[in-house]
């Protein structure tokens, strides 16, 4: 006797999809076969004409903190109605600057206490990523205790007030690749953003449009360059995140050819495969996103790079803002970000499989396989027994409008608005348990719970 049978679906895996059921009990998979070989359930789902897939996990999220106005409940509510299972934000080491109220620099321990004090009303499981801000040689006496509490994932930033230089971060390669960890690299090269943007800025240059312009395609590619040469100099494992052009993912093919996938992995977002810079006109602010969302040929050249195998990855970068913070006069006042946890899954089956013709299982290995076996997540990303039953039931012939009215995020509007889909997750399941029914919230909050995450290698 087992608790939950799913029955008739189609089990999508990494590289197959099967026909066959799926038998839970208490958190896991316990079985996967035919009908006739199921253990007898106490309750059974009809999984007929759907696909029956890993749980998304999303390893690029800004939840409750200065980039996101949403909280743990609103943005794992939006990720279990996405089909979202887990996700990875981000622990903070504080720093003094203007865009944050801290008044005093911290530790990336203290960043994860916060972070986890946060989580209490979570409905899906999370993780943390260590972001180093400040180039204070105290962060390496904690490195070791970071990657201890299941945080072997370090952010390092090349713009903004809390970026890195070349030479501090040289020396954080050296430390994590002594710790076996890894790190997670935003790319732009900050004088060039800064240098376009001031020009603008005298120019008067404040209309969206402008917006892409100050922070070009070649400024991700140089920052890529030196944080990767410097990365594999080191042996320290490199992960790219919301690579957005052609430019910076050839820059990655040329890395990952040289040392391998074990050494390089990388990621796209959502809106770089679905969204060209023509929505600036439509939708002014609220699509901007940094990097900025490029031109058509990008679009091309990430999925270019997601079948090459440059590109193992695709997030959403989900950042909760409102119409109000992102539709002020000039761009450079507006919050940069937008938040895809509710839409990723349908968007991107959409574009890939549907316009594409890309499979199921490439779909699984993007968005649920690769980040679990990059992420050190061994038990979440496919449906094998043993595992947790993190599982989203797919509807990939029911076609919907998107709309931000059905937002659970605090984020009123969508860069997806208006937008036709077809594929519509009916149900979400998170260790067993299901937490999102048919486009409601059915769990308690506080079922997720923090994934303490192991380094593992990257041979697969
Ligand atoms: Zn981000």
């Amino acid at each position: 006797m087992v608790e939950t049978l799913i029955q008739g679906g189609t089990v999508v895996t990494p590289t197959d999809t099967i026909e066959a059921d799926v038998a839970i009990d208490g958190e896991r998979i316990v079985a996967v076969g035919d009908s006739e070989s199921m253990p007898e359930p106490a309750r059974t789902i009809d999984a007929t004409g759907s696909l029956v897939m890993p749980g998304v996990i999303d390893p690029h999220v800004h939840i409750d903190d200065m980039f996101s106005f949403d909280t743990y409940e609103t943005a794992t509510k939006a990720a279990a109605l996405g089909g979202t299972t887990t996700y990875i934000d981000f622990a903070w080491q504080a720093w003094v600057g203007e865009m944050t109220d801290w008044e005093e620099p911290g530790t990336i321990l203290e960043g994860i206490e916060r972070k986890r004090a946060k989580a209490e009303d979570a409905v899906v499981d999370y993780g943390l990523h260590g972001a180093i801000t400040r180039q204070d040689p105290a962060v390496f006496e904690e490195l070791e205790a970071v990657v201890d509490a299941g945080v072997p994932s370090i952010k390092l930033f090349t713009a903004y007030e809390f970026g890195l230089e070349n030479g501090f971060m040289d020396r954080v390669f050296d430390a994590l690749a002594d710790l076996d960890a890894f790190a997670v690299l935003h790319t732009e090269d900050a004088t060039i953003c800064d240098e376009r943007t001031e020009r603008f800025q005298a120019e008067g240059k404040g209309d969206p449009e402008w917006y892409p312009k100050s922070r070009p395609d070649y400024a991700e590619a140089i920052a890529a360059d030196a944080a990767a040469r410097m990365a594999m100099e080191a042996g320290c494992r490199y992960y790219g995140i919301h690579t957005s052009c052609r430019q910076s993912a050839e820059v990655l093919a040329d890395y990952r050819e040289e040392y391998g996938p074990e050494m390089l992995r990388a990621e796209t977002c959502t809106h770089y495969t679905t969204l060209d810079d023509s929505i600036f006109e439509e939708l002014g602010n609220l699509p901007m996103i940094a990097p900025p969302i490029r031109k058509p040929d990008d679009i091309e050249a990430m999925f270019e790079h997601l079948e090459a195998g440059t590109l193992d990855v695709v997030s959403t970068d989900h950042c909760g803002y409102t119409k109000e913070s992102k539709q002020v006069d000039n761009w450079w006042d507006s919050k940069f970000g937008a938040n895809a946890l509710q839409t990723n899954l349908p968007v991107f089956h959409d574009e890939a499989v549907n316009r594409r013709g890309f499979s199921y299982p490439f779909l699984v290995r993007a968005l649920s396989y690769n980040p679990a076996r990059i992420f050190g997540l061994p038990g979440k990303g496919t449906l094998d027994p043993g595992t947790d039953a993190d599982i989203v039931i797919f509807d990939p012939d029911e076609t919907y409008t998107i709309t931000a009215e059905d937002n659970a995020s605090v984020a009123d509007f969508s860069i997806y608005e208006g937008r036709e889909v077809t594929g519509r997750v009916t149900q979400t399941f998170v260790r067993g348990e299901l937490v999102a029914d048919d486009g409601e919230i059915v769990a308690e909050n506080g079922h997720g719970q923090f994934v303490e995450r192991e380094s593992t290698d990257w041979a697969f």
